[in-house]
């Protein structure tokens, strides 16, 4: 039994297949997915998901879908529905084991009664600043709350009472009887049960108490015989008061392994602050494309593969780090130089007049669509008199090593002719107005016999063919490369002013009008883009994925970025 890769085995992997070897013919990996639906995922969360499906296929195991659901107030279905449609995206099948922690509310309930039986919890009537008090710091043994030692008896009767809605919201809570002198601030006496009357996404107004996060995950986990419950580092201190549990109740033991958080160059990934841009509209949504949620990445152009190719390349680490953005544009730069078709598109055009070549002729020249892909087939481009091509791709004054187009020179325009200008005209200001130049009628792509030489391509496109669109292009929403990392100023100071740019007065090949739905591209020697999902024929929108080379060397060399 063994990974599919060649690379080593990473910690988890070396657990589980240590675990294979010797637990014996039962022994199963069966993982899950647990989110809070409180927020759309993020880049963060594609690596968890991943991680916990990836693990299980390759060894042969089950992957749940779990919502960790234990804050009415918080909660939405609006989330739920996203996070079970981006799990789908990026390509992995929960089946039918899709689980609620609320749904074992009354498990939980049951649990807690337990306890109480044990004598390992209490109901406690501390305000919240007594018990925050009395848990002091980790450098001091805690203080027993007053209410510590009630009976068995009493704490049954006032938890059934926090059920029934005889006490106020927050004026009693259940703590778990632990040891309030440990070093490890979660087991000084956690709260487990919460009075809150508010209605929950699922249950209504069923329940007026609610488990806590670490009274509702870990036994969920238990619940569903999770064999290895993966989570990030943060969850580390938990696991003794986990632990603890599973032996107090006597349930199913979960093993926990924790794994390093993902951390992107210039991305953030706390669900509180995305929902602070989104909120206040310093975005346009969760799946604006320069959000790192899976939503804004899917409508930024970023496909499933490259995101699950980004997070096995980033791998598992113990400790926190940070992966640079460029591994991951790296990556989908590779994915889509093996989908994209390439069609041509001037941002910026310049008119160009082909002198020797007939008004009102029009020829049909085959462009292939993907040399990297010999099944995508070959358009047909119109080509005529008038063109456009990149105002950056014709010089007046050129330096000699420039093999763009300037005056006396030649340059072959991508699947068509070679051309020559021999004039140009300008407004008052000195601005190029249009290039006049004649072609080379044998230099025609793929049958030329002119002996006409041309150093380099242009993309160019039919004036009269022309279809224009609004070209959307992206930086990153920061500045800085860590903005949550300043304690001393708020993320927000750190917002790229600059972080859209929309192009208006592109020229298209025609061959775009055709787009359906969310297609890919490589726009000739400009980079990869996506078509939105607001584009129509009537009305054509794409957004700019990334460039076709890496483009950060250069940028950290300027000490811009
Ligand atoms: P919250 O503050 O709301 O708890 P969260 O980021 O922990 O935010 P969850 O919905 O609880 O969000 O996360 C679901 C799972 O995804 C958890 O197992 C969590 O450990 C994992 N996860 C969250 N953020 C990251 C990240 N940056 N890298 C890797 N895994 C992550
Ligand atoms: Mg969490």
């Amino acid at each position: 039994m063994s990974t599919e890769t060649d690379r080593s085995l990473h910690f988890i992997e070396e657990i589980i297949e240590h675990d294979l070897a010797t637990k014996g013919e039962g022994w199963k990996v069966h993982t899950r997915f647990p989110p809070e639906p409180n927020g759309y995922l993020h880049i963060g969360h594609a690596k968890a998901i991943c991680l916990n499906f990836g693990i299980a296929n390759q060894y042969g195991g089950l992957t749940n879908l779990r919502f960790d659901d234990t804050n009415p107030v918080t909660e939405d279905t609006e989330y739920v529905e996203s996070i079970k449609r981006d799990i789908r995206w990026l390509g992995f099948d929960w089946e039918d084991r899709e689980y609620y922690a609320s749904d074992y509310f009354e498990t939980l309930y049951q649990y807690a009664i337990k306890l109480i039986k044990k004598g390992l919890a209490y109901v406690d009537d501390s305000t919240p600043d007594e018990i925050a008090e009395m848990k002091g710091v980790p450098t001091l043994p805690g203080k027993e709350s007053p209410y510590r030692d009630r009976s068995i008896e009493e704490n049954l009767e006032l938890f059934e009472g926090m059920r029934a809605g005889k006490f106020e919201d927050g004026s009693k809570v259940l703590r778990a009887k632990i040891d309030m002198s440990s070093p490890n601030m979660h087991m000084r006496d956690p709260v487990i049960y919460r009075i809150k009357s508010e209605p929950h996404h699922r249950t209504g107004d069923k329940w007026v108490i609610y488990p806590m996060y670490d009274f509702a995950h870990g036994q969920s986990d238990s619940i569903e015989e999770i064999t290895y419950s993966l989570c990030t580092l943060e969850f580390e201190n938990h696991r003794p008061l986990y632990d603890w549990l599973i032996e107090a109740l006597e349930i199913f033991p979960s093993r926990q392994i924790e794994f390093a958080r993902l951390n992107v160059s210039y991305m953030i990934t706390s669900k509180r602050k995305l929902l602070r841009l989104v909120e206040e509209g310093h975005v346009a949504g969760w799946d604006d494309p320069r959000m790192p949620t899976i939503a804004g990445l899917r409508r930024r152009g970023f496909t499933p593969a490259s995101l699950r190719n980004f997070s096995d390349k980033v791998g598992i680490a113990k400790r926190d780090n940070l992966i640079e953005l460029s591994l991951l544009e790296f990556c989908v730069r590779e994915d889509l130089n093996k989908i994209a078709s390439r069609v041509m598109v001037v941002l910026d055009p310049i008119k160009v007049v082909i002198e020797n070549y007939p008004e009102l002729k029009y020829e049909d020249l085959p462009a292939e669509n993907n040399p990297e892909d010999p099944d995508a087939g070959s358009r047909m481009l119109p080509f005529g008199r008038e063109l456009y091509i990149e105002r950056a791709d014709f010089m007046a004054d050129p330096p000699k090593k420039y093999f763009r187009l300037g005056p006396d020179r030649n340059v072959r325009l991508k699947h068509a002719y070679i051309i020559h200008c021999h004039d140009f005209m300008t407004d008052e200001e000195g601005k190029v107005t249009e290039v006049r130049c004649t072609y080379f009628p044998d230099s025609k792509s793929g049958e030329d016999t002119s002996g006409v030489k041309a150093k380099g391509t242009l993309h160019w496109v039919s004036i009269p063919h022309a279809v224009s669109a609004e070209i959307r292009h992206y930086d990153t929403l920061f500045t800085e490369p860590e903005p949550t990392s300043h304690e001393d100023k708020d993320f927000l100071e750190f917002l790229n002013p600059d972080s859209m740019e929309i192009v208006s007065n592109a020229a298209l090949e025609p061959s775009l009008l055709d787009t359906e739905g969310i297609q890919h591209f490589q726009f000739l020697r400009q980079g990869y883009y996506v078509s939105d999902p607001d584009s129509t024929p009537q009305s054509l929108i794409f957004n700019r994925v990334v460039g076709l080379r890496d483009s950060w060397s250069k940028k950290m060399q300027k000490g811009k970025k």
